[in-house]
């Protein structure tokens, strides 16, 4: 058996989370759709179709792994859960994509990690048994150290051992998933108290294995400890226009939107996108393994980020963030995380 056969009866066919599908946007077929997908993968159970299909190899590849399909969904259908488990079975051995393979034997590797500390000089302190822990994240503390820096400054009281792996989430989404709950359980041991992470799609891979009240994303603490930053964050002589992206995760996975929007209007004149819930094309390894494709649900994000007239444009997901920032190369508009804009208006005092 390849798919928990729960999980995939549960799609009644009716179709609702079609128009909430960017890859099923880009193409209009059925196959790239969440319900096209789920047809594909009741095929594959029952031999209907074999695993080196054409179909499904490209179908499992080409869907970004958004969740935006399960919010929208009136038959509450685990489509997260579903595609793990069809990569679990498509994703084995040679047929894993190479870059996939080469990222995930690197972050398994703890000893490298925290070299990436010493390099690039993130945020750390000893383990003191103090009731919060920062989640430094693989990508995050070698591609944006200042991330987890200004997360120190809004909330000095955090504590950041170095000596943390990274949470599995990457093996989870490139059909490794028991390598990525077994990470997720030893990153719980390795941090005391509640796990703080400012990245979503971490948050969720890691609540989903260590239970929603042991995980916190940055923005839901903050908001939950009330730490408002007590400035704001001021361009030309006058209050920053900030935009935000969800995280896919954060949002499809954990339900958390409000949080992070409350936090940037504290500080600045919020201005919500259109498509700010919708994915930026990003999606973990996705930017790499599927450029192409990943410029393309990008694309019309951009437009609206430059039509908005806003000054910054705030993320909550490394993979976001650097996404956005590689779009917005040579504009006037500049991408950040969320804890960087907090920290630039003031000390909240967590
Ligand atoms: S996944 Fe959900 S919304 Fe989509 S077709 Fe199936 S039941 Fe309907
Ligand atoms: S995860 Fe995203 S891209 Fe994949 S089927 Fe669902 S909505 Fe479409």
């Amino acid at each position: 058996m390849i798919f928990d056969d729960d999980l995939l009866e549960r799609c009644i066919s009716c179709g609702f989370c079609l128009p909430a599908c960017p890859t099923y946007a880009l193409t209009g077929e059925e196959t790239s759709s969440p319900r096209g997908r789920i047809t594909l993968m009741r095929a594959l159970e029952t031999g209907r179709l074999e695993p080196d299909d054409e179909t499904l190899v490209e179908q499992s590849s080409f869907c970004l792994g958004c969740r935006a399909c399960e919010p929208v969904c009136p038959a509450g259908v685990q489509y997260g859960n579903l595609l793990e488990q069809w990569r679990d079975h498509q994703w084995q051995g040679r047929n894993r994509p190479v870059v996939a393979r080469l990222l995930m034997t690197v972050v398994a590797r703890r000893w490298l990690l925290r070299l990436q500390g010493i390099v690039r000089r993130h945020a750390r302190t000893r383990d003191s048994g103090r009731p919060f822990s920062l989640m430094l994240g693989c990508v995050e503390r070698g591609l944006y150290p200042k991330v987890s820096r200004a997360v120190r400054r809004l909330a000095p009281g955090i504590q950041v051992p170095s000596a943390q792996g990274c949470c599995g989430a990457l093996h989870a989404h490139n059909g490794e998933s028991a390598q990525g709950a077994e990470m997720a359980r030893q990153l719980g041991k390795q941090l005391s108290g509640t796990i703080v992470t400012t990245a979503g799609g971490c948050a969720a891979h890691l609540s989903a294995h260590l239970g929603r009240d042991r995980v916190k994303e940055l923005s839901e603490w903050l908001v939950e400890l009330n730490a408002w930053p007590d400035g704001e964050v001021r361009v030309d002589g006058r209050r920053a226009r900030v935009a935000l992206q969800d995280s896919c995760h954060l949002r499809n996975g954990m339900g958390v939107t409000r949080q992070p929007r409350e936090l940037i209007k504290a500080v600045a004149d919020y201005v919500e996108l259109p498509s700010a819930g919708g994915c930026c094309g990003a999606a973990g390894t996705y930017a790499l393994l599927r450029s192409a494709d990943s410029r393309k649900v990008l694309a019309p994000k951009l437009a609206e980020i430059e039509a908005a007239g806003v000054d910054y444009v705030v993320a909550v997901n490394p993979g976001c963030l650097r996404q956005l920032q590689q779009g917005l190369r040579g504009s006037r508009v500049k991408a950040l995380h969320l804890a960087e804009l907090l920290a630039q208006a003031g000390n909240p005092g967590a």
